[in-house]
């Protein structure tokens, strides 16, 4: 079926970049730059899950994995989890059947140690996009994210906004204002992010992986942008 639509879009774009191949993509970006919401939309357009350290490091604790028993260990005695347990986690959840056609992944790695990992665990990337945003314009956009407190689907009051308001899309729960949202953290979360997510595009520049996309105000415009560097090689 995704090789089928693979073919349809290419006909459509008269590109034949992804016929056969699988997407193996990590999305980078500063928090605000919209990769969330471009995530939701590739994961659809390919039919590939976007996996986000957050949500299967929950899922292994909740399954009582042996991973997530270890990574368990670290949370009960207030230790951050070691990057080659989160890492472990992240491949493990990989080798799931609904990774065949691809994956996304969404805030990890998030240091080059995670990224190094990635790599002795043989985990393999095809292509890395980073979502580009200036920082002001990062801040001033924060103020109307909203985050469904069931699902995680996220909305913007202006950009993406939901049916009903303050009510989720998909589960009807309700849309709230994350605590990481707060204008007074997000300065400090940028910070962080230079200095350790950053980095991480020289590492994949320079292993030829690396597209950069200019984040647009119209989110299809950086929809169209992020598609257009799919397809490229
Ligand atoms: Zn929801």
């Amino acid at each position: 079926m995704c090789q089928k639509f693979f073919k349809l879009i290419n006909k459509q774009e008269g590109n034949d970049i992804l016929e056969n191949k699988k997407l193996c993509l990590i999305l980078l970006g500063a928090p605000g730059a919209g990769k969330g919401t471009q995530a939701e939309i590739i994961s659809k357009k390919y039919n590939i899950p976007t996996i986000s350290t957050g949500n299967i490091i929950r899922e292994a604790l909740k399954n009582e994995t042996p991973l997530g028993l270890e990574a368990k260990s670290y949370i009960d005695s207030g230790a951050l989890v070691p990057d080659n347990v989160i890492i472990s986690i992240v491949k493990d959840r990989l080798s799931e059947p609904d990774c065949k056609n691809g994956f996304i992944l969404d805030g990890v790695p998030r240091t080059i140690a995670q990224a190094q990992a990635l790599d002795e665990m043989g985990v393999e990337i095809n292509k890395v996009v980073s979502i580009e945003v200036p920082d002001e314009k990062i801040i001033s956009r924060l103020s109307g994210r909203r985050v469904c407190n069931k699902c995680g689907s996220s909305y913007h009051i202006t950009d993406k906004p939901s049916k009903k308001q303050d009510i989720c899309d998909n589960c009807d729960g309700s849309l709230i204002i994350r605590h990481d949202d707060d204008p007074k953290i997000i300065s400090d979360r940028l910070k962080v992010y230079h200095d350790q997510t950053e980095p991480l595009k020289d590492y994949y520049e320079s292993k030829g992986l690396l597209k950069i996309v200019e984040g647009q105000d119209i989110l299809e415009e950086t929809t169209s942008l992020v598609d257009k560097v799919l397809r490229s090689e």
